[in-house]
């Protein structure tokens, strides 16, 4: 008898048997790696796949059950039938790829569990099968019991098998599992195997069609060689695949990390993998990030779904970073396949700093740049709105305009950098003054603005006050150039009930402040309104006077009071205009003075003089009127004296008249300029003295060499007591400094007899000459000069 046992000892070919087990060994493990790459491939190539693994699967078990079967050597004949041997194989095969594709079917539970079952019932469909093709000549007997236990031992231990070989671990798990399957193999062969029990008898005739088990060997050995090739080639290819798809990962993730933007690979909602902008972002370590929940940094739900419905569209969003903080970016996000499975790539980008750039697009649109105040666009904006307001409850709103007096001048004597200072430290005191409901802006220039919704009149003037004496107080202590502003008031809707009409009337009564004496505010009155326009043509007509050969200039006699004899003349412009006829220069020049034609004119006035007097004969002086304007321009001294060079006057016959408001302004400036036209030799003299500021330390100080005593004070000087003591003290004043008195006005011949008494040394006026042009006094200029006595002498 024959059984099992006697399989192990006796019956077997020691060295197929550990061919068998060999090759069982390379199926299982072949068998195992196929599975993991067909489970990672796509849909079809999946199929593909399984197919490939349960072909080497079903055929290296079917292999490893007949070469186990050859070893088996029961020294009776044998053969095995054909047809039942090639079902066998079949249903290996057939029953292996069922078992594999049941394990990756991922909606079963336990599915790698049931898989590995049915791969155990294969084995024992496959080897019971190829029981019944084996043909001895004998009677085979066998314990059911064994049977049953060859079955249950095949699917358990495949059931165990499986799930082991396909988890997720390293190669020693895989190893594991497949060494299982090669115990779930084998456990059951030699199990079945001693199940039965053959009883040779020699009348039992093995049919015609068996094969030898000599023939077998060689099929079974072609089938062992075509799995060790489908084996080494899957393996190759696995191997190949898994170290390009490493090398792809590494090259992406240092092109990844490379990248400004922020990466992440997610999968659902866990993140897989984020390059290192992505976790500087969050100040996170890049280890860390992996596998987190993408929600603990997108919260917005909205987001995650805004983003789902549309690949490639950036959607603005905010960041949540470690610290709780949030960061405003832009998200973008794509399907991708990672690892052969499919995945979603999304770029973070950070908008801090186009946010940041545009908050500063948006403040400069709206703002000055220089001052940081809201510039005439914004301004306008509001006036609008703040009318609305106003209308809607009944209110007032007034709208000033502010200008800075002489800014001009600022920026032409000091540069533009001081000018600068000054709008800046405008913008400061007016804006410290003001509540939330007002608002200042900067129009453009010197002009501002304020607003101010108020319930009356006085409220506004009450601020405009506050306004004057906050930037009076600024000059306090300051050193560098005084600011003063002119306030124009307009009300909404006394005055105007639009914008642009509101603006121009606050316009018109800041002009008006201006020529009522600036520092000052003023309310628009309708009047004033032609006013403004009438001084704006005029403006303008002025510019082009000399152009136009408007201009001309008249002499006026200046005389000695003891003798009589004319000594000099004061040059006087004169503008005739082409519609207005003669136009008072106590009109045009402070209008002149104030928009910078002054420079223009005086300079023409200077020409025009020193050509003149260069001309006549008689070397008498000329006296020019240069404006405080002028004085203080940097190349002043240098024009004097290129035209004394040009016309060929001799220096100490000209004379220049300065008021004291020039020295007022900018006394260094002034002191020097003065000293360097006095070493020119040009002589000075301080004009309308008494009107100003009539400061005896600026007498001392500059170098003039001549007092002209203003014409106010020298009306009815002969029958006004007041007068005539201001006149005898400034009389005594000259005397003190040795400088002599020129008084101006003269009208009458008491008047000339009382500046005789006082020995005061020159006069003016009408009564010894009008100013004329000089033609009139050719007998002074180019005449014999008369002496009092009547003795003439040649000129
Ligand atoms: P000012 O320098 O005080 O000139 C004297 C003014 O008194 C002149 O007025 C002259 O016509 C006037 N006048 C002379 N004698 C008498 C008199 O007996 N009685 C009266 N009532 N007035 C007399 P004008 O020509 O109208 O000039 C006015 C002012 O305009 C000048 O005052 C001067 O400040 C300015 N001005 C005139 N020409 C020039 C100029 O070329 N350059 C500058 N910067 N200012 C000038
Ligand atoms: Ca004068
Ligand atoms: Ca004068």
């Amino acid at each position: 008898m024959l059984q099992v046992v006697g399989c192990f000892i006796g019956a077997h070919d020691p060295w197929l048997v550990a061919l068998a087990a060999a090759i069982c060994t390379l199926a299982s493990m072949t068998a195992v790696e196929l599975m993991r790459h067909a489970r990672s491939a796509t849909q079809l190539l999946r199929c593909v796949w399984l197919g490939i693994a349960a072909l080497a699967g079903g055929s290296g078990i079917w292999a490893t059950h007949f070469i186990a079967m050859l070893a088996f050597e029961p020294s009776l004949p044998s053969g095995y039938n054909v047809e039942l041997t090639a079902l066998s194989l079949v249903y290996a095969i057939v029953l292996t790829g069922i078992g594999l594709a049941v394990a990756l079917i991922r909606i079963i539970p336990f599915a790698p569990a049931i898989g590995g079952a049915i791969l155990g019932l294969g084995i024992a469909g496959m080897h019971y099968t190829g029981m019944l093709a084996f043909e001895v000549a004998g009677y085979t007997e066998w314990n059911l019991g064994l049977v049953a236990l060859s079955i249950v031992l095949g699917a358990s231990i495949g059931a165990v098998a499986l799930p082991i070989a396909l988890s997720r671990q390293g190669f020693g798990t895989r190893a594991f599992g497949a060494l299982l399957l090669l115990i779930a193999i084998c456990g059951h062969h030699f199990t079945a195997m001693s199940a039965v029990t053959i009883i040779p008898d020699p009348s039992i005739m093995i049919s015609k069609g068996a094969i030898p088990a000599r023939w077998l060997a060689v099929a079974v050995a072609l089938a062992s060689v075509t799995i060790l090739l489908l084996a080494c080639s899957a393996l190759a290819l696995d191997i190949r695949e898994r170290r390009h798809a490493l090398m792809q990962r590494d090259r992406l993730h240092s092109l990844a990390n490379a990248a400004v933007e922020g990466l992440l690979v997610c999968r659902g909602k866990i993140i897989v993998s984020a390059n290192d902008s992505f976790a500087s972002l969050v100040d996170l370590r890049n280890s860390d990030l992996t596998e987190a929940a993408l929600a603990r940094f997108l919260p917005e739900a909205a987001t995650r779904l805004a983003l789902a419905g549309h690949p490639d569209q950036p959607v603005e969003t905010e960041l949540r970073v470690t610290n709780g903080s949030t960061i405003p970016i832009e998200l973008i996000m794509r399907p991708i396949t990672y690892g052969n499975q499919p995945h979603y790539a999304l770029a973070i980008r950070d908008l801090r700093a186009r946010r940041r750039a545009e908050g500063q697009i948006e403040f400069l649109a709206r703002h000055d740049a220089l001052t940081g105040l809201a510039n005439r666009t914004s301004f306008d904006q509001r006036i609008e709105q703040e009318m609305k307001l106003a209308e809607a409850a009944g209110r007032k709103m007034a709208v000033f305009c502010l200008d800075l007096d002489r800014f001009k001048e600022v920026n032409d004597l000091f540069g533009h950098a001081a000018g600068d200072t000054m709008l800046v430290k405008v913008a400061r005191l007016v804006s410290n003054l003001l509540d939330d409901t007002q608002m200042m802006a900067r129009l453009g220039g010197d002009e501002f603005a304020v607003l101010m919704p108020c319930d009356h009149a006085v409220a506004a003037g009450r601020l405009a006050e506050r306004i004057l004496e906050a930037l009076r107080n600024g000059n306090a202590g300051a050193s560098g150039p005084v600011i003063a502003t002119s306030v124009g008031i307009a009300l909404y809707p006394d005055d105007a009930i639009e914008r642009a009409a509101l603006l121009s009337y606050a316009d018109t009564a800041l002009y008006r402040a201006k020529a009522e004496g600036r520092g000052t505010y003023r309310f628009f009155e309708a009047k004033m309104g032609m006013q403004v326009r009438d001084r704006r043509l005029l403006e303008h007509d002025m510019r082009h006077a000399i152009a136009r050969g408007e201009m001309h200039v008249v002499y006026q006699p200046q005389t000695d009071v003891t003798t009589g004899a004319v000594t000099g003349f004061e040059a006087l412009l004169r503008w005739q205009h082409p519609e207005r006829g003669a136009v008072s220069p106590a009109l045009f020049i402070p209008i002149a003075e104030e928009c910078g034609v002054i420079l223009q004119l005086g300079e023409w006035v200077l020409r025009e003089a020193c050509r003149e007097a260069a001309s006549w004969p008689n070397p008498l002086s000329v006296a020019v009127n240069v404006s405080a304007v002028q004085i203080l321009v940097p190349h002043f001294v240098q024009l004097v004296h290129e035209v004394l060079f040009q016309t060929g006057l001799k220096p100490h016959r000209l004379e220049i008249e300065i008021t004291e408001t020039a020295l007022i302004r900018d006394p260094s400036r002034a002191q020097s300029n003065l000293n360097q036209l006095k070493s020119l030799g040009v002589g000075l003299a301080m004009d309308d003295f008494g009107t100003g500021y009539s400061s005896l330390s600026n007498l001392r100080v500059y170098p003039f060499d001549k007092i002209k005593i203003d014409g106010s004070f020298i009306r009815a000087v002969d029958t006004n007591d007041q007068t005539a003591a201001i006149v005898r003290s400034v009389l005594g004043l000259g005397r003190g400094l040795g400088l002599p008195v020129l008084a101006e006005g003269v009208e009458t011949e008491a008047e000339l007899r009382f500046l005789e008494r006082e020995e005061c040394a020159a006069a003016q006026g009408f009564l010894m000459g009008e100013p004329a042009m000089i033609e009139q006094f050719a007998r002074h200029t180019h005449g014999a000069v008369v002496e009092p006595e009547g003795r003439s002498v040649a000129a």
